[in-house]
Formats: structure tokens, sequence, C-alpha cells
């Protein structure tokens, strides 16, 4: 198997004149890009000496340059680091040590950063993107790519613990671009609109990198502002538009989201985090097609789609496992439940990873009879449409009985004044645990604790119940847009229980 900058270099010879990537001023052809994503692995080869297995990380917005230097390192079969430009100074120095990162590339806003941690961290080279761009074309002498080699350490989130960098590899990429392109039957037509930040695994994989393995158009504008999007979905007859919850839901409440022409929109596209059913209703009475999927960092990330003719039939549902990739539905002795039965999650494909960076212990545990264990809870419908109750770490046992704080999460959706809502267990001294729910209400919206109370006891058995509703004005959330129910714990436990 070849490196994946082939797919660039190939299509600069099959079709050299077409759009490859557009930002806020400019647009390249592939022919174009070709040329870059040479020039920079030219200059960090042989200004740098950039070579196969070094670390190199990357602390910057959303570009074309982002995704040229993604491609350039493959090209030296080289390991990219996508560094969170919303951590600290402190908290980045752990996966720069972690990663035994050498050389950093950090666009003009996060340069200071990069100084920053350079004094801190003491690596070899602080480069920007713009002076990999003005530097004089360098030659480069390539060599043999080893596709399973490791290519990007992706640090996840960090919303279950400490985070681990999982290890991908060219391969896991090429796999996880062809799982999407032939479920989405992506081709060279489409225009994605990256709104997904690039230092996350949902930004290059979904679907950057598919997209441009199928020839395609990537619209690249440097932050996510709805108004923006919106604007760049018109003006570049965007097809795709891929995002989790947030996203989406600051989309429609956009004042320009109703004059915006939509109609060059295949898909609406969502992953990443629950998504309310509501959100999903609105988009599809609307008449605009609305998908849903699901993946991890672990896996590049694509393990479920949902299929186009299947929208409207199982709102709510991940669909079915992508082309290549197979899964298994378990209890705790590791046995397949039946449908309708809850499980865990297991997976199985060429785009999982092998390994956690430096942690075979964790790489060890992660792994079930040679299956990653997700750690979510999932259940199947008897046509085979998946569904996720929530996640392992995340379930609330109370009195002995378990309690999916999704399950929850989504009878308090219904209710019409609810904008956003989080429910996480905290310790109870009778039950164990007990459920609590933080609440965000739409604008201008009231409702009372007893409502919310003898809403959800209609809906829900007992036990399920919240034992607390708390109306607050915002919930935390992570860089990716997804609820950060730890810090809610955190600030629980800080602020109301004191
Ligand atoms: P960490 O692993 O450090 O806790 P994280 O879980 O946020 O961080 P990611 O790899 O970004 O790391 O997220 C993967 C998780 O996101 C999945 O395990 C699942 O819980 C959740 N997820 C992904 N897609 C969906 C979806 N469509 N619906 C519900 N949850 C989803």
């Amino acid at each position: 198997m070849k490196g994946i900058s082939h797919w660039i270099d190939k299509r600069a010879f099959i079709t050299p004149e077409r759009q490859a990537l557009i930002d806020a001023d400019r647009e390249l052809t592939y022919l174009e890009m070709s040329k870059m994503v040479h020039h920079f692995a030219g200059v960090l080869q042989s200004k740098y000496s950039i070579k196969k297995g070094d670390r190199v990380g990357v602390l910057a917005k959303n570009s074309m340059e982002f995704i040229i230097t993604l491609f350039s390192l493959a090209k030296l079969n080289a390991v990219v680091v996508p560094l969170n430009i919303r951590l600290t100074v402190d908290e980045l120095q752990f996966q720069l040590k972690d990663s035994g990162l050498q050389t950093l590339i950090v666009d003009r806003d996060n340069y200071n950063r990069g100084k920053e941690l350079l004094e801190k961290t003491h690596f070899q080279h602080l480069l920007t993107f713009e002076s990999l761009s003005k530097a004089e074309t360098e030659t480069l002498t390539l060599t043999e790519i080893d596709p399973t080699a490791p290519y990007i350490i992706c640090y996840t989130s960090g919303t279950t613990g400490k985070p681990k960098g999982a290890v991908l590899t060219q391969e896991n990429m090429f796999w996880n671009a062809v799982n999407n392109t032939l479920s989405l039957d992506i081709t060279s037509k489409d225009k994605i609109i990256t709104l997904l930040p690039l230092f996350h695994i949902g930004g290059i994989g979904l679907f950057t990198l598919p997209v441009l393995l199928a020839g395609g158009t990537v619209v690249v504008p440097d932050r996510f502002d709805p108004e923006l999007a919106l604007n760049y979905i018109e003006k570049y007859a965007v097809t795709i538009v891929m995002g989790v919850p947030t996203i989406h839901d600051a989309l429609r409440k956009s004042p320009n989201f109703e004059s915006t022409n939509l109609s060059s929109v295949r898909f609406f596209y969502n992953g990443g985090a629950p998504c309310p059913e509501e959100l999903i209703r609105w988009y599809l009475l609307k008449g605009i097609n609305f998908g849903q999927g699901y993946g991890l960092t672990e896996t590049s990330p694509t393990v479920f789609l949902l299929s186009e003719e299947d929208y409207e039939r199982k709102v709510g549902s991940i669909g079915k496992p992508v082309m290549f990739t197979d899964i298994r539905i378990v209890d705790k002795e590791v046995q397949d439940v039946s449908p309708g039965e809850f499980g865990e999650l297991l997976v199985k494909g060429p785009n999982v990873i092998k390994e956690y960076y430096n942690l075979p212990e964790e790489t060890n545990k992660a792994f079930l009879q040679g299956w990653f264990a997700t750690g979510d809870i999932v259940r199947q419908d008897e046509e085979g449409f998946v569904y996720i109750a929530g996640r392992k770490k995340e379930m609330i046992i109370s009195g002995g009985e378990n309690i999916y704080p999704l399950e929850v999460e989504k009878v308090i959706y219904e209710l019409p004044e609810v904008d956003e809502v989080a429910v996480i267990g905290i310790s109870h001294e009778k039950w164990g645990e007990t459920p609590l729910a933080f609440i965000v209400l739409k604008y201008g919206a009231n409702i009372s604790e007893e409502v919310l109370n003898e809403y959800c006891t209609r809906k829900l058995a007992r036990y399920k119940v919240p034992s607390a509703f708390h109306i607050v004005s915002a919930l935390p959330k992570n860089a990716t847009g997804k609820i950060d129910k730890g810090t809610l714990k955190k600030y629980y436990v800080k602020e109301v229980m004191k």
C-alpha cells in the first residue's frame, strides 16, 4: 500500500486543475496542492532533517497549511502530533513530553505560545507555516513509505481521564477514508466544509481525508462561526456539512440560516457526541437530509454511518458498521448479546489502532479477545441498526439498577423549554449513586423543578428520575463541542455541594 500523500500526487497527475482546497482568500488545485506538499516536505527534510518516526507537533487553527503539513509529514513517514489550541501551555507540555516531540509547527496566532513551550520543553525546532512556505525550495529525497508505521499520535480528549496518545498509521487513515467514501458515496464532485478542528481526529477523518481520496474539494474556514460557515456553504456550493450537535444547533439558530441557499448540500451529518432527536427531526422537517454516525479517536474515527435511505426511518440510530469494520456487542462475560439487549461495543478492522503511545498496559486493557473495547453501551434492533445508550464509565448504578444518562437526557430534551441537558451521577448515601440533571433553557423560557420532576416521573422508572434539576446558563464543553461531564461533576462537587 502507498502512503496517503500518493493520493494528492496522483490526483495532480489525473485531474491537475480540479479544486483541492479553499480557504478565506485562496483556492488550490490538486497540482498546486501537490507542489506545496512536496515543498513543505523538502524543507522539513533538508533544512530540519525530519525523517521517518520523528514527532512533529502542529499547534494551529484550521487552514490549508495544516492540511498540507499533514500530507508532507506523511511523505516523510514522520509522525504528526496535532495539538489542541484550547489547551493551556501547562496542559500542552504533557503532550509534548509524552510524545517526545522534536519539532513544533505553529501558525501566526500560536507563535507566542510556541515560544513559551520551547522555553519550557526544549524541543529542537519551532517553525511557522509562513517560514515553511517562504523557505527556498529544497530537494526532497523520497523514501519508501511504511504505511503501518505510526503517523498520527492523537491525544484523546481526556473526558474520561488523563489523555492517552492513540497511535494511528497511514494505513488506518486509508481504511477510514475508504470506509467513509463507500458508505456515503463520496465522489470528486463533493465539497466538504471542515468545521471540526483539524487537531482532532474528527476534523481529519470526517471527512477531510476521505474527500481528498475521492478527488473532491475541502473548504476550510479558520474557525467555527455559524454565519461564516453558512456563507461558505452557499458561496462554494458545499455538499457535506459534518459536525457535532453544538455545530448543527448553532447553524440552525443563526439569523442567516433561513436566507442561506442550501440546495447544494447532500447531507448534514452528526458524529462524536449524542445528538438530540429533536435536532435531527428539525432538519428533516425542513426537507434537509440529516444523518448520524459514530466513531472514536482509536478507530480513525468512523465505525458506524447511517445510510441516506434510513435517515427518516431510523432517527436516533448511528446506523450500521462501515464496509471493512466489524463489531460485536457483548455482555460482561464477553458473550454476544441478543438484539434489543444492551452490551458493550467492540470493534475490529483495519482502521483500529494497535497501541497507545508508550502505554503497553493501557493498550492491553483496551482490547478484549483482539477486539477494541469502546467503553460505549449500545443495543441493536432486529434489522441491525445500532443505538447508543451511553458510556460505560458514565453509567449510574442507583440501588443496584443501571441508569444510562442518555436515556434520561432524551426524555428531558422532549420538553420544548429545554435547550441543552446533561445528566451525571453523584454518590448517594442510600442508593450508592443518584442521577442529577443540569439544564440550559431556551432563551426566555421558564420551567419549574416540579414540572420537570412530574414530566420525568411520567416518562421514566422512578429510580431514573433525577434527584435534582439544576438550571444553569451554560454547560462546559471541550474543544470539539462535546459536553464535558468530568468538569460538570467537579463543578457540582465544588460549587453546589459546598
Ligand atoms: P476520552 O476517550 O479521553 O474520554 P473522548 O471519548 O471524548 O475522550 P473521542 O474519541 O473524541 O474521545 O470520542 C469518542 C466517543 O464519543 C465515543 O466513545 C462515544 O462515547 C462518543 N460518540 C461518538 N459518536 C457518537 C454519537 N453519534 N452518539 C453518541 N456518542 C457518540
